[in-house]
């Protein structure tokens, strides 16, 4: 059984891989910071279903932190073969309004996260020859208005994903990232109706993403079913882009 380690699980599209890589067979560690419920129940679905799943909290800022949850997975699974950096917040306001509280904030969870859980995960990485996927964002490729801090980190993950990958690939180690468009969770929640419709009237495929959409990109990724593909940034975004 292949363990996946995924962070930010409790919801939304971390949510979503969950019970995508608990349906695929795989052993799903489910990583929290603070929704410790929702993390368990996440798992409960994974269990329910005859999968298997542990919930380990860790908030991805906090490097000691990350690394006793790698040590759960090997202590529970063995090892560890795939990694999924979903991990995330968001900070919509001016540029004005981006304290650098606010910034360090949103680099330190989007991007130090990142590093983090590659910082403290890929010995076992190596040793299964796994795979990393990171979550980006389509405004990590071309920005969004009042989305400085936001794009830029998830842009610093692009950079991070494409310098990893050639860097991991003599180790057998992928490093690909997805970067969604418009996905419907929580972290949308404050966008109004007329925002949406705009965004739905920008999108080719005419609807907004759903956090499965993005989870079969992930679990994709992940398969063996793609192989040769390493340093890719896969748009989820139904052509918004
Ligand atoms: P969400 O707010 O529902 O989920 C984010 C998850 O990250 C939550 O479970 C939250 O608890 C967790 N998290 C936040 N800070 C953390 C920390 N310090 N340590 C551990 N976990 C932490 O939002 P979502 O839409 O599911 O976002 C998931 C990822 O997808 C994020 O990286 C986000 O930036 C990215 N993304 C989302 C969209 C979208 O439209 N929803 C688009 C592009 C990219």
């Amino acid at each position: 059984m292949k363990n996946v380690l995924i962070t930010g699980a409790s919801r939304g599209i971390g949510a979503a891989c969950a019970l995508l890589f608990g349906k695929a067979g795989y052993r799903v560690f489910v990583n929290y910071n603070k929704s410790e419920k929702q993390a368990y129940e996440v798992c409960e679905k994974i269990k329910s279903a005859g999968g298997e799943a542990y919930a380990v909290q860790a908030d991805v800022t906090d490097l000691t932190a990350v690394r006793r949850a790698v040590s759960l997975c090997k202590y529970h699974g063995g090892g560890l073969d795939v990694l999924v950096n979903n991990a995330g917040i968001d900070f919509y306001g001016t540029f004005e309004e981006t304290t650098p509280e606010i910034w360090d904030s949103v680099i330190k969870t989007n991007l130090t996260g990142v590093y983090n859980a590659v910082y403290a995960a890929l010995p076992e990485l190596k040793e299964t020859r796994g795979k990393i996927i990171n979550v980006s964002s389509v405004w990590g490729v071309f920005g969004g208005s009042c989305e400085a801090a936001y794009s830029a980190s998830k842009a610093g993950v692009i950079g991070l994903t494409k310098a990893l990958s050639k860097e991991l690939g003599l180790s057998g180690v992928t490093v690909n990232c997805v970067a969604p468009g418009y996905i419907d969770t929580e972290m949308n929640a404050r966008f109004d109706e007329k925002t949406v419709a705009d965004i739905i009237d920008r999108t080719p495929l005419s609807r907004t993403g759903t956090p499965e959409d993005v989870a079969e990109a992930v679990l994709w990724l992940a398969s063996d079913k793609a192989p040769f593909f390493t340093g890719t940034v896969l748009n989820v975004d139904g052509g918004f882009m």
